[in-house]
């Protein structure tokens, strides 16, 4: 039976996204001040967002694939992991896993933006990839969060919904995308079985975490 841990629920996830928007605040700051403290071209600017986006989607997308889903030897690696994601995969209703928290976003963010500062030796540059990366975080919890919360009819929403629980309920080897499905098509993991779920909107209800 795979259970979590109230001590490592404390450190490694977050209430909701608001919550996870209160912790990235500081880095948010540190960001946004290296991006403008001189001024320089917007459109390097925007290229280093956009990098920063593709960074964490791909770090998403191979965490899920690669972390969460492989059954490690050493038992304490895979029991921490498993209080999260494979926790998450069989107590579908417990919303405190659904949000990551603070140990997760800062080593990563920190790893990455060191590596890039000595790729590309610009604060400006790093605080712009920075600002990416944590956008798109931003992004995934929110997205993570609400197909769990709400059920959607339509639009982006209701395809990532379907998307999402057909990874948990049908095949968890396929579709580890949680915002896009583009690293699933890109990687060989991509599974059309999810527009065929003929779910109606009462039946998704019973699936997700909240009416
Ligand atoms: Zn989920
Ligand atoms: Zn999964």
């Amino acid at each position: 039976m795979v259970t979590t841990n109230p001590g490592l629920l404390k450190w490694f996830t977050s209430k909701n996204p608001r919550e996870v928007l209160y912790k990235i605040m500081p880095l948010l700051a540190i960001y946004l001040s290296l991006m403008f403290y001189q001024n320089i071209s917007s459109l390097l600017m925007l290229i280093f967002i956009f990098i920063g986006v593709l960074t964490w989607s791909l770090f998403e997308y191979f965490t899920h694939r690669y972390l969460y889903h492989t059954n490690f030897k050493n038992k304490a690696l895979r029991w921490f992991l498993e209080s999260f994601h494979l926790y998450h995969h069989h107590h579908l209703k417990d919303y405190r896993v659904l949000n990551a928290g603070l140990l997760l976003v800062y080593p990563m963010a920190i790893l990455f933006t060191t590596t890039m500062f000595f790729i590309v030796s610009d604060l400006q540059l790093t605080g712009a990839f920075g600002l990416g990366m944590l956008l798109y975080y931003y992004f995934y919890e929110n997205i993570h969060y609400y197909i769990h919360y709400k059920t959607y009819k339509k639009g982006y929403m209701s395809m990532i919904q379907k998307y999402h629980l057909y990874h948990h309920y049908f095949k968890w080897n396929k579709n580890y995308g949680n915002t896009t499905r583009i690293w699933d098509i890109v990687f060989g993991t991509y599974d059309d079985g999810y527009k065929k779920m003929n779910f109606n909107s009462e039946q998704i209800d019973d699936l997700i975490t909240k009416k």
